[in-house]
């Protein structure tokens, strides 16, 4: 947690000199169309910085250098723990940096700086660092063969990745990537959103001090129609990954297979439920939860639990406990290390938020507490955190990812209607299960469809754990050593003997 106050941090954003360029090939340079977009904090509207607007002319050449230095071998050649070395050095280096990071983070996309300071850069530079970790004790195999045959099952690199990254968590996402990409020897182009592009650009130099050769972490900045596309188009790309939405994901499959069948990796959206049942072990903790799940991030979170599913015979005593606990969680300027709930990323995101509070008094449902943009005064991007009761799981608020602090409570009778209306989404990230009784909770977590199902908690896990969806919420897995999955082809070796 920062010790700093408010005005600490304005005053280090006063000083701030913020980077707002391409790195290719170990340099920082403007995109070649010489073109730019303005980069405006959500916190107050106040001009951050002019970012490089790339597009396919960069991305030829952030892919020609990469796949260059893919060929030298100057990294993917390198044994596993001199890799391991650099990458250390580099989550060392965002460590030591961690304040200015958090900074930009916080400017850049609207999150409370105690967020950013204690979970989003911390969180980045464990990622790289786990996975460096590990990756000089995974072995490959030998096959049980007959003695006059060798059959060896090697993994290598890929070669060179593009990583696509979305706005709500900016640096911990790229690193999710970065780690088991890097570590396993690709060379990668990150473009990350433009909404938020500000850390991506800086630690693409930290990279490079740790020691990682250059035109191996190459960064652009831009458009998702432009340099994204190209990227995703890219004859040269040999796998891509992607955190973000299912809309986007979808398209990117498209890309692929119009272009060389590149592996595509998608970690793509959710309506996460949180299944509260009658035996609850402790309903306070439950509502605590239910809380954060939707408040956390100003509810730009994947896995954020925005169907808050409730057995009947508990409602009434339980929902006024969820309102209280939200009211705990309000929103004010992220720089102030007491904010909980900073701004939304941008207008756009906010006016898709109002937009589904609309739709929500239009469907019937009741409104509990917030639902109203507060502190426009400020020329920052504010929503209250929102609880609608009375929802059905066919309305827009219960179908659609918002993408903001909204939430959603739909009343059920029994355990198999919570699993059917659980079920009952395009979507299969995460879930939240309450229960004390044991069979419950393992049956009800063995029906639901979702990549992470968590009990008496919302939103556990660590590295050590695999994090993706089921259904339109993606494929394959971020971190664990499942992750080196993504960024490895299995090579078969049959030697005569
Ligand atoms: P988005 O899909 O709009 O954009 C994500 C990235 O894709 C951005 O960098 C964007 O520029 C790029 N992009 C957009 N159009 C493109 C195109 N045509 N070709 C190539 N790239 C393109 O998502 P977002 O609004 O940035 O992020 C929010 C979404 O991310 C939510 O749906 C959220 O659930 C999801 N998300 C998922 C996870 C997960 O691990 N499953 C984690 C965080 C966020």
């Amino acid at each position: 947690m920062t010790t700093l106050t408010r005005a600490d941090w304005e005053q280090r954003a006063q000083q701030l000199k913020i980077e707002g360029r391409a790195f290719i090939n170990g340099e920082y340079t403007q995109a070649s169309s010489a073109q730019t977009f303005d980069c405006l904090s959500p916190v107050d509207g106040r001009f951050l910085a002019k970012v490089a607007s790339c597009d396919l002319a960069d991305a030829n050449l952030a892919v020609e250098n990469a796949r260059a230095t893919f060929a030298s071998g100057v990294w993917s050649a390198l044994a596993p723990a001199k890799r391991k070395a650099r990458l250390i050095r580099f989550a060392e280096l965002m460590r030591a940096n961690l304040e200015e990071l958090a900074l930009l983070e916080t400017l850049d996309m609207g999150k409370p700086i105690g967020d950013s300071s204690s979970i989003d850069i911390p969180g980045a530079a464990n990622a790289i660092q786990w996975t460096a970790e590990a990756i000089d004790k995974v072995y490959d195999e030998v096959a049980p063969t007959p003695h006059d045959q060798l059959g060896l099952v090697t993994r290598e690199p890929v070669g060179v990745v593009a990583a696509i990254v979305p706005w709500n968590f900016p640096l911990l996402m790229a690193c999710w990537k970065l780690g088991p990409a890097l570590a396993t020897g690709n060379s990668v182009v990150l473009k990350p959103s433009e909404k938020s592009p500000l850390t991506a650009i800086r630690i693409a130099q930290l990279a490079v001090e740790a020691g990682i050769p250059a035109g191996v972490l190459n960064v652009l900045p831009g458009y998702g129609h432009t340099v994204g596309k190209a990227l995703a188009l890219h004859m040269d790309v040999d796998t891509l990954v992607f955190t973000g939405s299912s809309r986007i994901a979808k398209q990117l499959m498209i890309y692929a297979g119009e272009s060389n069948m590149k592996r595509v990796w998608l970690e793509a959206g959710g309506k996460s439920p949180n299944i509260v049942f009658a035996d609850a072990p402790d309903l306070e903790a439950a509502a605590q939860a239910a809380a954060s799940a939707i408040a956390f991030n100003q509810g730009e979170v994947c896995t954020a639990g925005s169907r808050l599913l409730v057995e009947r015979s508990i409602r009434d005593q339980f929902l006024p406990r969820v309102v209280e606990a939200l009211k705990a969680w309000k929103p004010g300027n992220p720089l102030d290390p007491a904010t909980t709930v900073g701004a939304l990323v941008d207008t756009q995101q906010m006016n898709t938020v109002l937009s589904y509070i609309e739709a929500g008094h239009q469907d019937g449902a009741t409104l509990l507490t917030g639902g109203k943009r507060i502190l426009e005064e400020t020329g920052g991007t504010y929503v209250e955190p929102t609880i609608f009761d009375g929802v059905t799981n066919a309305m827009k608020i219960a179908q659609e990812e918002i993408f903001g602090p909204v939430l959603s409570v739909i009343t059920f009778d029994s355990a198999e209607e919570a699993i059917a209306i659980a079920n009952d989404t395009p979507y299969g990230l995460a879930a939240g299960i309450w229960t004390a009784d044991i069979s419950k909770a393992h049956k009800t977590a063995r029906a639901v469809r979702a990549g992470s199902v968590w009990v008496n908690q919302y939103d556990g896990g660590d590295m050590t754990a695999p994090f993706g969806g089921f259904k339109q919420s993606g494929n394959g897995r971020d971190k664990s050593l499942h992750a080196l999955e993504k960024y490895t082809e299995l090579k078969a070796t049959w030697v005569k003997l």
